[in-house]
């Protein structure tokens, strides 16, 4: 599946309920830590911006488990720790550039984005969208248009 998870963190309010959302749905309990995105705040100047795995292409994660034990799923392109396999090294917690790979200190088991299946429930609970699920050709698309709009902005200032 050509889809993937974006954020728009200009339009992200801080609300944190996709933090909720995910936790409750993959948990079934509301708590934050458990949430696998998670979004980072800097309350004094209203910046948030959700955090989220980005399933890399050539990931570290996969790339350094000793085990084998995280792999990608072929219809959804998402990748997925098998549990019976993890020796819980963590250190796939440790090399993610992105922080999206969590820790359960309860069960002691890593956890990590599966995009629900195909169906994120933080982008359906998003209000403002900041949190899209979009193929590639919409992403470039937006793009050229924002670029296209912010060149002719400038253009217009000069004139
Ligand atoms: S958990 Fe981190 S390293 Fe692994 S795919 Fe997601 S963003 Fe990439
Ligand atoms: S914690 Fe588990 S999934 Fe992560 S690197 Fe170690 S063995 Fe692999």
């Amino acid at each position: 599946m050509d889809k993937f998870l974006t954020v728009n963190a200009e339009k992200c309010t801080g609300c944190r309920l996709c933090e909720q959302v995910c936790s409750v749905m993959h948990e079934g309990v509301s708590n934050p830590a458990k949430s696998r995105i998670q979004v980072v705040k800097w309350e004094d100047e209203g910046r948030y911006i959700p955090m989220i795995c980005q399933q890399c292409e050539d990931a570290p994660c996969m790339n350094v488990c000793p085990v084998g034990a995280i792999s990608r799923d072929k219809d959804l392109g998402f990748l997925s720790v098998n549990h019976e396999v993890c020796i819980g090294c963590r250190s796939c917690v440790n090399i993610c550039p992105f922080g999206a790979m969590n820790y359960n200190k309860s069960t002691h088991q890593v956890f990590k984005c599966d995009l629900c299946g195909g169906d994120p429930q933080c982008v359906r609970f998003c209000d403002v969208k900041a949190l899209e699920f979009v193929g590639s050709d919409a992403v470039v698309a937006r793009k050229k248009r924002d670029r296209a709009l912010q060149q002719s902005e400038a253009a217009a200032a000069q004139s």
